[in-house]
């Protein structure tokens, strides 16, 4: 007996990803989008068939299932953005013009800005207060066609109020539709009153932090970088996570080659994250590693600062994602379509290869390639319909957006409304 759908998305120009769930693409494989002309049929949140709209019809039940008729539209996976920092309490624009105006960042820090600025913000908030700021910029990532975000805690640097960050997060979970994958990041920056005893604030992460949070995160991150959280401070910290069975990641040479990305490599990490300086070596020790690199242009934009070296990575077979790192300091952007217009422009990526940066590689980078990240069948129902018929125009048309509907966990969670209030 054939499956009975209860949803179809028809008539589509379906970028698939598929055939990457256990390892991401790259070298030569990477961009392959796997395009197929045709359907996706789907029961409840998962996905039953892909293909030819014939093919589908004969290996599934079509009676009773509504249709979206795509019209010929672009058909993808939903977008999963690898790396933010979306839970947090107000914003930064007091800083803009101190930015722009070529201040060095210890003199904004000492003005009250900066990362403190936020952790000062974040400790006096209720757990209420940062759901309901972030529920707002889920919903604005949703519309641009994200349905999996991963989310940093570490704007706490407390154990109490790092843990209300993880709460947030998991109240968030259940009361709107994209999926938030939590990452523990005590160690993000080393708070005022450990200025002078960073090891003793790794103690503190370490001991005092680590078994209370572990259960309600899946990764461990840490801040590595000179004056911040050595490597062998890192190395301590990720040991200690993986102990409790959270997956690790590493901001990992941002501002100097210090050895982060072999690192990550070494640890078995699930990422490397930003990698601005990261050198041949580093190149060398990823390419040999599952760790992906999560790529981060929207900071080096906006920061106008310099960017990783993509063209590098890829040639040397390193696995490619790509992400925001929305965050209210360094990258204040929920458009993570605009992201993949820099990686076009500004890391030599093609348009194929952006989407798959976006989607199956997005994935792999925060362990669940095996669920989301590609349209086959036993997969998560989630899908966006962009409002072209081809990939290129996605990061081409830049700086708007281009979702005509967002399917999520089998169920219609966006649809584009048009604004024009004019007659013809
Ligand atoms: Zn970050």
């Amino acid at each position: 007996m054939k499956n009975k759908a209860d949803l179809l998305v028809t008539n589509g120009r379906i970028a698939t990803l598929r055939g990457y769930s256990i390892k991401p693409q790259r070298g030569t494989d990477f961009g392959g989008l796997g395009m197929v002309d045709g359907a996706v049929a789907i029961l409840g949140d998962k996905i039953l068939a892909v293909g030819p709209v014939e093919q589908v019809s004969n290996q599934v039940e079509l009676n009773s299932a509504k249709i979206i008729d795509a019209g010929g539209r672009l058909v993808t996976p939903g977008l999963i953005d690898p790396h933010t920092h979306v839970v947090h309490c107000g914003s930064r624009e007091m800083e803009y013009g101190m930015r722009l105006a070529g201040t060095p960042y210890i003199e904004i820090l000492k003005a009250g800005g900066g990362i403190l600025n936020s952790v000062c913000k974040v400790r006096q908030a209720s757990v209420a207060e940062m759901v309901a700021q972030t529920k707002k910029s889920l919903r604005r990532m949703l519309s641009f066609g994200v349905t999996t975000v991963e989310a940093k805690s570490g704007y706490g640097l407390d154990t109490e109020s790092e843990l209300r960050m993880l709460q947030a997060m998991e109240i968030l979970n259940h009361i709107q539709p994209v999926d938030l994958v939590p990452t523990f990041m005590g160690a993000h920056a080393i708070p005022e009153e450990y200025k002078d005893n960073s090891d003793e604030f790794v103690r503190i992460v370490i001991e005092e932090m680590l078994p209370q949070v572990k259960d309600l995160a899946c990764f461990c991150d840490v801040f590595c970088e000179d004056h911040v959280f050595s490597i062998e401070q890192t190395r301590q910290i990720l040991a200690a996570a993986r102990e409790h069975g959270l997956g690790l990641k590493l901001h990992a040479d941002e501002l100097a080659p210090t050895g982060g990305a072999q690192l990550a490599a070494e640890m078995g990490a699930v990422s490397a994250d930003h990698l601005l300086c990261t050198d041949k070596d580093g190149i060398a020790a990823l390419a040999a590693s599952d760790t992906i690199a999560v790529l981060l242009p929207g900071t080096s934009f906006n920061l106008m600062s310099d960017y990783a070296p993509a063209r590098e990575m890829l040639e040397a077979g390193v696995a490619i994602a790509l992400s925001t790192d929305y965050n209210p300091g360094s990258c204040p952007t929920e458009n993570l379509q605009l992201i993949m217009a820099l990686g076009c422009l500004k890391l030599g990526l093609s348009p194929s290869q952006v989407l798959a940066a976006v989607t199956i590689n997005a994935a792999h980078a925060i362990n669940r390639a095996d669920r989301i990240g590609s349209l086959e069948a036993g997969k998560q129902a989630d899908l966006v319909i962009f409002d072209t018929d081809n990939e290129a125009y996605l990061p081409y048309h830049f700086g708007i957006n281009h979702t005509w509907l967002v399917v999520k966990s089998g169920k219609v969670a966006y649809k584009k409304v048009e604004e024009d209030c004019f007659e013809d």
